[in-house]
């Protein structure tokens, strides 16, 4: 277990400075940030050492601006919208001359919050560069990491920083959003009340065989969705038309089939359509009958009652992934039937926990993230921990005493 920023005395955080690393990583349109989502969710560590009077210095990265000072991605329209959320100045430091970053630092007054622009215009955070970290961390008193969705990367401003911190002989904890992730997707899920069921989608079997066989050594039933289907239909020796289907793939969902026995559920008919297009005249056919000029594009309407059905029965859900090329609306259906299954599941009290990108945007479409039990905020990481790797921006971090 990790220790928690919400543990250490609120008195001993008074007039000091915490250097915070977030996740602001949002989507821009131009000068807009179109879903603050990420900056909303880390609000709750930033009040919180405010509210103890200590200053509060944001690290975040956004998109991939491969360390050179890129205007597009600048974090000047997220200092904007920072400032609206929290009504309070935030202080933005665009020079990367440290002297600069130094003084900007030192100006703060108690309870007042600077954020740096994006850490990656500097190669060194992405190569974990030490000196980079140290700077950083003379920067504070404490690193207080809330940036799960990072949290799958060593560093400079993750890893390296809570090494640097530890190193000076400050206290490295995770932030409140970085403690609720683990929580609900590591902890709840190591000793799951059950049944435990876990729902898998999205297009590709190669990026998750680790979190299939990771979910299918713990979970009571494993349903698959997505084009991921479309891989064990092969190997199972099915026609699939001209679905996508990752050949490299076959042998490895052949083997995953035969481990999965009794407990990995696919799905019994599907959505086909001619094209991936709006008008594409669709319709629902047996897996048995997926027709050779056609491909599938979502589950069918007796998988989406039988995956319900199970999800209904849950006391537990993983879910990553749609059912169906969900961006096309004539194609949504499955991905929000399912959705609305795990929410309603969560209502009757089970937990119901969401992980990955477009899941999550799912989720959100479908007008079910207030409740289910909880949407987590990282990609990557969310699937590496199902997955049962490690994580070194948590790992990083100290231990509960
Ligand atoms: P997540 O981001 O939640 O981890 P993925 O990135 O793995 O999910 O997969 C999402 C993508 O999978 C979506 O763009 C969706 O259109 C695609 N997808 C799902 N089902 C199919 C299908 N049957 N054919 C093609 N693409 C599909
Ligand atoms: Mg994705």
């Amino acid at each position: 277990m990790k220790k928690t920023i919400s543990e250490v005395d609120p008195r001993s955080l008074a007039g000091k400075t915490a250097v915070v690393r977030v996740d602001f990583n949002v989507p821009l349109e131009g000068r807009e940030v179109t879903d603050d989502r990420r900056i909303a969710e880390s609000l709750p560590t930033i009040e919180l050492l405010r509210g103890a009077g200590a200053r509060v210095v944001l690290l975040s990265h956004l998109g991939r601006p491969d360390g050179q000072a890129k205007e597009e991605f600048s974090l000047a329209p997220v200092a904007a919208r920072l400032e609206e959320l929290l009504k309070a100045p935030v202080a933005f430091v665009r020079a990367p001359r440290r002297a600069e970053v130094q003084s900007a630092v030192r100006a703060l007054p108690a309870g007042g919050v600077a954020l740096l622009e994006n850490t990656r215009f500097l190669a060194g955070d992405e190569d974990n560069d030490r000196d980079l970290a140290a700077f950083w961390a003379s920067l504070g008193d404490l690193f207080v990491n809330d940036a799960f969705g990072v949290a799958h990367r060593a560093h400079a401003s993750t890893s390296g920083l809570a090494e640097a911190m530890r190193a000076k002989g400050g206290q490295s904890v995770a932030g409140l959003l970085m403690a609720r992730e683990l929580r609900f997707l590591e902890e709840a899920l190591r000793s799951p009340e059950r049944p435990f069921t876990a729902i898998l989608g999205g297009s590709k079997i190669s990026s998750k065989i680790g979190v299939i066989s990771a979910l299918l050594a713990r979970v009571d039933h494993l349903l698959i969705g997505g084009a991921m289907a479309n891989t064990f239909f092969r190997a199972m020796g099915l026609a699939t038309g001209t679905s996508l289907v990752e050949e490299d793939s076959l042998a490895v969902a052949e083997k995953l089939l035969g481990e999965g026995e009794g407990r990995l559920v696919l799905p019994v008919d599907c959505v086909v359509a001619p094209e991936l297009s709006d008008g594409a005249p669709s319709r629902a056919v047996a897996r048995e009958s997926v027709p050779g000029d056609m491909m599938i594009v979502d589950i069918g309407p007796k998988t989406r009652a039988a995956f319900a059905e199970e999800i209904g029965r849950s006391r537990s859900i993983v879910w990553n992934g749609p059912m169906g090329v969900f961006e096309i609306e004539p194609f949504a259906a499955g991905t929000i039937a399912i959705a609305h299954a795990v929410a309603a599941a969560c209502e009757r009290g089970a937990l119901g926990v969401i992980g990955g990108g477009d899941s999550g945007a799912a989720v959100e479409r479908a007008g079910v993230a207030d409740r289910v039990t909880h949407v987590s905020t990282g990609g990557g990481a969310s699937i590496k921990l199902l997955a049962g790797g490690r994580l070194p921006g948590r790992d990083s971090l100290d231990d509960r005493a």
